[in-house]
Protein backbone atom coordinates (compact mmCIF):
# COMPACT_ATOMS: atom_id res chain seq x y z
CA UNK A 1 0.00 0.00 0.00
CA UNK A 2 2.45 2.34 1.49
CA UNK A 3 5.10 1.95 -1.90
CA UNK A 4 1.87 2.26 -4.19
CA UNK A 5 0.63 5.86 -2.39
CA UNK A 6 4.61 7.07 -2.90
CA UNK A 7 4.31 6.02 -6.66
CA UNK A 8 1.30 8.14 -7.43
CA UNK A 9 2.67 11.19 -5.18
CA UNK A 10 5.81 10.72 -7.76
CA UNK A 11 3.68 10.78 -10.92
CA UNK A 12 1.81 13.48 -10.02
CA UNK A 13 4.93 15.34 -8.96
CA UNK A 14 6.01 14.76 -12.68
CA UNK A 15 2.31 15.37 -14.07
CA UNK A 16 2.93 19.16 -12.61
CA UNK A 17 6.71 19.58 -12.53
CA UNK A 18 7.35 18.93 -16.42
CA UNK A 19 3.59 20.24 -17.68
CA UNK A 20 2.04 16.90 -19.27
CA UNK A 21 -1.57 17.09 -17.63
CA UNK A 22 -3.53 15.49 -20.04
CA UNK A 23 -5.57 18.93 -21.19
CA UNK A 24 -4.75 20.41 -24.66
CA UNK A 25 -2.54 22.50 -25.61
CA UNK A 26 -1.75 24.20 -21.82
CA UNK A 27 0.69 23.30 -19.71
CA UNK A 28 0.26 21.37 -16.53
CA UNK A 29 1.25 25.31 -14.86
CA UNK A 30 -0.97 27.00 -16.74
CA UNK A 31 -3.62 24.22 -16.17
CA UNK A 32 -3.33 24.80 -12.64
CA UNK A 33 -3.62 28.42 -12.83
CA UNK A 34 -6.72 28.24 -14.78
CA UNK A 35 -8.13 25.47 -12.25
CA UNK A 36 -7.58 27.91 -9.52
CA UNK A 37 -9.60 30.47 -11.12
CA UNK A 38 -12.38 29.07 -12.91
CA UNK A 39 -15.08 26.18 -12.18
CA UNK A 40 -15.63 23.47 -13.23
CA UNK A 41 -18.19 24.46 -15.57
CA UNK A 42 -15.84 26.92 -16.83
CA UNK A 43 -13.59 25.03 -17.65
CA UNK A 44 -15.33 22.55 -19.64
CA UNK A 45 -15.99 25.47 -21.76
CA UNK A 46 -12.48 26.63 -22.04
CA UNK A 47 -11.70 23.28 -22.93
CA UNK A 48 -14.55 22.45 -25.27
CA UNK A 49 -13.55 25.41 -26.81
CA UNK A 50 -9.78 25.02 -27.32
CA UNK A 51 -9.31 28.37 -25.02
CA UNK A 52 -4.69 28.40 -24.46
CA UNK A 53 -4.01 30.21 -21.14
CA UNK A 54 -2.19 32.36 -23.24
CA UNK A 55 -4.71 34.33 -24.97
CA UNK A 56 -6.42 34.13 -21.64
CA UNK A 57 -3.88 35.54 -19.75
CA UNK A 58 -4.34 38.80 -20.43
CA UNK A 59 -8.00 39.27 -19.46
CA UNK A 60 -7.30 37.33 -16.03
CA UNK A 61 -5.85 40.41 -13.93
CA UNK A 62 -9.32 42.09 -14.32
CA UNK A 63 -12.16 41.20 -12.00
CA UNK A 64 -14.99 41.62 -14.34
CA UNK A 65 -13.54 39.10 -16.72
CA UNK A 66 -16.55 36.87 -18.15
CA UNK A 67 -15.07 33.55 -19.68
CA UNK A 68 -18.74 33.12 -21.42
CA UNK A 69 -18.38 36.26 -23.24
CA UNK A 70 -14.50 35.93 -24.31
CA UNK A 71 -15.47 35.41 -27.81
CA UNK A 72 -17.07 38.85 -27.87
CA UNK A 73 -14.22 40.47 -26.22
CA UNK A 74 -11.57 39.47 -28.84
CA UNK A 75 -14.49 40.07 -31.57
CA UNK A 76 -14.45 43.68 -30.98
CA UNK A 77 -10.88 43.86 -29.87
CA UNK A 78 -10.30 42.87 -33.59
CA UNK A 79 -12.61 45.05 -34.77
CA UNK A 80 -11.96 48.03 -33.19
CA UNK A 81 -8.00 47.68 -32.27
CA UNK A 82 -8.50 47.88 -28.92
CA UNK A 83 -6.64 46.86 -25.86
CA UNK A 84 -7.89 43.70 -23.88
CA UNK A 85 -9.10 46.40 -21.38
CA UNK A 86 -10.87 48.50 -23.69
CA UNK A 87 -12.67 45.44 -25.21
CA UNK A 88 -13.73 44.35 -21.44
CA UNK A 89 -14.82 47.72 -21.21
CA UNK A 90 -16.86 47.97 -24.73
CA UNK A 91 -18.76 44.79 -23.91
CA UNK A 92 -19.97 45.36 -20.50
CA UNK A 93 -20.92 49.05 -21.13
CA UNK A 94 -21.83 49.37 -24.66
CA UNK A 95 -23.87 52.98 -24.17
CA UNK A 96 -21.03 54.40 -23.02
CA UNK A 97 -20.51 56.59 -25.00
CA UNK A 98 -24.83 56.46 -26.15
CA UNK A 99 -25.53 60.11 -24.41
CA UNK A 100 -28.93 60.22 -22.42
CA UNK A 101 -29.67 56.32 -23.67
CA UNK A 102 -29.24 54.06 -20.75
CA UNK A 103 -27.68 56.49 -17.93
CA UNK A 104 -25.63 54.67 -15.13
CA UNK A 105 -24.96 55.96 -11.66
CA UNK A 106 -21.54 58.27 -11.88
CA UNK A 107 -18.50 56.32 -12.18
CA UNK A 108 -15.66 56.70 -9.51
CA UNK A 109 -18.01 59.22 -7.29
CA UNK A 110 -16.09 61.75 -4.67
CA UNK A 111 -12.69 60.97 -6.32
CA UNK A 112 -11.21 63.50 -8.65
CA UNK A 113 -12.30 60.64 -11.81
CA UNK A 114 -15.62 61.05 -10.68
CA UNK A 115 -17.53 60.83 -14.23
CA UNK A 116 -20.56 62.52 -14.61
CA UNK A 117 -21.80 63.54 -18.20
CA UNK A 118 -24.37 62.44 -20.60
CA UNK A 119 -24.42 58.92 -19.42
CA UNK A 120 -23.88 59.10 -15.85
CA UNK A 121 -25.23 60.77 -13.57
CA UNK A 122 -26.34 61.94 -10.02
CA UNK A 123 -28.82 61.84 -7.89
CA UNK A 124 -31.11 64.80 -6.98
CA UNK A 125 -29.67 64.74 -3.91
CA UNK A 126 -26.00 64.49 -4.16
CA UNK A 127 -24.13 67.62 -2.56
CA UNK A 128 -20.28 66.99 -2.40
CA UNK A 129 -19.55 66.95 1.36
CA UNK A 130 -16.26 69.38 1.38
CA UNK A 131 -17.58 72.56 -0.44
CA UNK A 132 -15.49 75.65 0.20
CA UNK A 133 -16.83 79.22 -0.31
CA UNK A 134 -14.31 81.33 -3.05
CA UNK A 135 -15.48 84.47 -1.09
CA UNK A 136 -12.83 82.60 1.71
CA UNK A 137 -9.90 82.98 -0.58
CA UNK A 138 -7.68 86.03 -2.36
CA UNK A 139 -8.78 85.36 -5.84
CA UNK A 140 -10.97 86.80 -8.28
CA UNK A 141 -14.37 85.78 -9.33
CA UNK A 142 -18.24 87.26 -10.20
CA UNK A 143 -21.23 86.11 -8.22
CA UNK A 144 -24.62 87.30 -9.27
CA UNK A 145 -26.40 88.87 -6.30
CA UNK A 146 -28.05 85.91 -4.23
CA UNK A 147 -25.90 83.58 -5.30
CA UNK A 148 -22.40 81.57 -3.77
CA UNK A 149 -19.40 80.09 -5.96
CA UNK A 150 -18.47 76.99 -3.83
CA UNK A 151 -15.79 74.30 -5.13
CA UNK A 152 -14.48 71.15 -3.40
CA UNK A 153 -11.52 72.25 -1.02
CA UNK A 154 -9.12 70.19 -3.38
CA UNK A 155 -10.15 71.61 -6.20
CA UNK A 156 -10.66 75.26 -4.88
CA UNK A 157 -6.96 74.47 -3.27
CA UNK A 158 -5.45 73.74 -6.90
CA UNK A 159 -6.75 76.36 -8.39
CA UNK A 160 -5.59 79.22 -5.95
CA UNK A 161 -2.26 78.04 -7.02
CA UNK A 162 -2.95 77.77 -10.70
CA UNK A 163 -4.31 81.15 -10.41
CA UNK A 164 -1.32 83.02 -8.22
CA UNK A 165 0.72 80.97 -11.04
CA UNK A 166 -1.09 82.73 -13.83
CA UNK A 167 -0.77 86.23 -11.93
CA UNK A 168 2.63 86.14 -11.77
CA UNK A 169 2.47 85.52 -15.49
CA UNK A 170 0.15 88.52 -16.26
CA UNK A 171 -2.96 86.96 -16.83
CA UNK A 172 -5.84 87.61 -15.74
CA UNK A 173 -8.50 84.15 -14.48
CA UNK A 174 -11.75 84.95 -12.94
CA UNK A 175 -14.39 82.13 -11.78
CA UNK A 176 -17.83 82.39 -13.11
CA UNK A 177 -19.53 79.40 -11.56
CA UNK A 178 -18.05 76.27 -9.92
CA UNK A 179 -20.70 73.80 -7.88
CA UNK A 180 -24.35 73.77 -9.11
CA UNK A 181 -26.92 72.12 -7.37
CA UNK A 182 -29.53 69.26 -9.32
CA UNK A 183 -32.54 71.77 -8.24
CA UNK A 184 -30.51 75.30 -9.80
CA UNK A 185 -29.58 72.74 -12.88
CA UNK A 186 -33.02 72.01 -13.20
CA UNK A 187 -33.95 75.54 -13.37
CA UNK A 188 -31.22 76.57 -15.64
CA UNK A 189 -32.23 73.50 -18.44
CA UNK A 190 -35.97 73.67 -18.35
CA UNK A 191 -36.21 77.30 -18.05
CA UNK A 192 -33.38 79.12 -19.30
CA UNK A 193 -32.65 76.81 -22.23
CA UNK A 194 -35.42 75.74 -22.72
CA UNK A 195 -34.36 71.66 -22.98
CA UNK A 196 -31.81 72.24 -25.12
CA UNK A 197 -29.58 69.46 -25.11
CA UNK A 198 -26.41 70.96 -27.09
CA UNK A 199 -26.05 73.69 -24.67
CA UNK A 200 -27.33 72.47 -21.34
CA UNK A 201 -26.71 69.09 -19.18
CA UNK A 202 -30.19 67.79 -17.96
CA UNK A 203 -30.64 67.96 -14.19
CA UNK A 204 -28.25 65.07 -12.83
CA UNK A 205 -26.22 65.24 -15.76
CA UNK A 206 -23.95 68.17 -14.88
CA UNK A 207 -20.32 67.84 -14.01
CA UNK A 208 -20.98 71.31 -12.08
CA UNK A 209 -22.83 68.94 -9.74
CA UNK A 210 -19.76 67.40 -8.17
CA UNK A 211 -17.91 70.23 -7.17
CA UNK A 212 -14.97 69.22 -9.20
CA UNK A 213 -16.24 71.75 -12.31
CA UNK A 214 -16.12 75.24 -12.70
CA UNK A 215 -15.91 78.32 -15.68
CA UNK A 216 -13.59 80.66 -15.68
CA UNK A 217 -13.03 83.49 -18.38
CA UNK A 218 -12.56 86.73 -18.34
CA UNK A 219 -14.87 90.14 -17.13
CA UNK A 220 -15.05 91.04 -20.87
CA UNK A 221 -15.06 87.94 -22.38
CA UNK A 222 -17.69 85.86 -19.93
CA UNK A 223 -19.17 82.50 -21.18
CA UNK A 224 -18.32 82.99 -24.87
CA UNK A 225 -16.19 82.16 -27.79
CA UNK A 226 -14.60 85.25 -27.13
CA UNK A 227 -12.31 83.49 -24.34
CA UNK A 228 -10.95 81.46 -26.96
CA UNK A 229 -8.91 84.29 -28.41
CA UNK A 230 -8.11 85.58 -25.29
CA UNK A 231 -4.13 85.08 -23.73
CA UNK A 232 -5.79 84.00 -20.51
CA UNK A 233 -7.13 80.50 -22.64
CA UNK A 234 -3.64 80.71 -24.49
CA UNK A 235 -1.86 80.14 -20.91
CA UNK A 236 -4.52 77.64 -19.15
CA UNK A 237 -3.77 75.38 -22.11
CA UNK A 238 -0.36 75.28 -21.39
CA UNK A 239 -0.39 75.11 -18.14
CA UNK A 240 -3.60 73.61 -16.30
CA UNK A 241 -3.03 70.34 -16.31
CA UNK A 242 0.15 70.87 -13.70
CA UNK A 243 -2.07 72.44 -11.36
CA UNK A 244 -4.37 68.97 -11.89
CA UNK A 245 -7.04 70.39 -14.06
CA UNK A 246 -8.00 70.00 -17.93
CA UNK A 247 -10.14 71.58 -20.58
CA UNK A 248 -13.24 69.48 -20.29
CA UNK A 249 -15.17 70.04 -23.91
CA UNK A 250 -11.88 70.24 -25.90
CA UNK A 251 -13.00 71.14 -29.98
CA UNK A 252 -13.24 67.65 -31.79
CA UNK A 253 -14.23 66.05 -29.18
CA UNK A 254 -17.86 66.07 -29.27
CA UNK A 255 -18.86 62.78 -29.98
CA UNK A 256 -17.08 61.81 -26.96
CA UNK A 257 -18.01 64.38 -24.37
CA UNK A 258 -21.73 65.00 -25.49
CA UNK A 259 -20.66 68.96 -25.56
CA UNK A 260 -19.53 71.27 -28.45
CA UNK A 261 -16.23 73.36 -27.74
CA UNK A 262 -16.12 75.63 -24.36
CA UNK A 263 -13.23 77.56 -23.41
CA UNK A 264 -14.29 78.26 -20.20
CA UNK A 265 -15.01 74.54 -18.49
CA UNK A 266 -12.12 73.12 -16.39
CA UNK A 267 -12.30 70.03 -14.25
CA UNK A 268 -10.29 69.11 -11.78
CA UNK A 269 -8.69 65.81 -11.59
CA UNK A 270 -5.81 66.06 -8.95
CA UNK A 271 -2.62 63.80 -10.57
CA UNK A 272 -4.29 62.70 -13.72
CA UNK A 273 -4.03 65.75 -15.34
CA UNK A 274 -0.65 65.14 -16.84
CA UNK A 275 -1.34 61.73 -18.75
CA UNK A 276 -4.86 62.61 -19.82
CA UNK A 277 -3.36 66.42 -21.11
CA UNK A 278 -0.04 64.06 -22.42
CA UNK A 279 -2.46 61.68 -24.45
CA UNK A 280 -4.41 64.54 -25.63
CA UNK A 281 -7.34 62.45 -23.76
CA UNK A 282 -10.71 63.27 -22.67
CA UNK A 283 -12.35 62.22 -19.01
CA UNK A 284 -14.21 59.48 -20.85
CA UNK A 285 -11.40 58.63 -22.86
CA UNK A 286 -8.84 57.90 -19.91
CA UNK A 287 -11.07 56.14 -17.65
CA UNK A 288 -12.22 53.88 -20.67
CA UNK A 289 -9.00 52.72 -21.42
CA UNK A 290 -7.01 52.94 -18.02
CA UNK A 291 -10.07 51.83 -15.09
CA UNK A 292 -12.13 48.37 -15.47
CA UNK A 293 -16.20 49.88 -15.46
ZN1 LIG B 1 -19.32 74.77 -17.01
Amino acid sequence: MMGRHYAAVIILLIIVLFGIYPAGKNTGREEALLQERFSAAELEFINANGIAYKDLEPYLKYHKFDIYKYFQYEEVRFKHGYTHLESLNHVHNPDYYRFYHQPREALFPDTPLMLVNKCHYLDKDYVPGDLVNVRDYDIDYIVREGEEICLRKAALDAYVEMYEAARADGIELMIFSGYRSYEKQSVLHYQVYNQDDSISARPGFSEHQTGYALDISRPGDGLTMLFAQSPSFAWLSANCHKYGFILRFPAGKEHITGYTFEPWHFRYVGDYAETIHAGGLTLEEYIFSNLEI
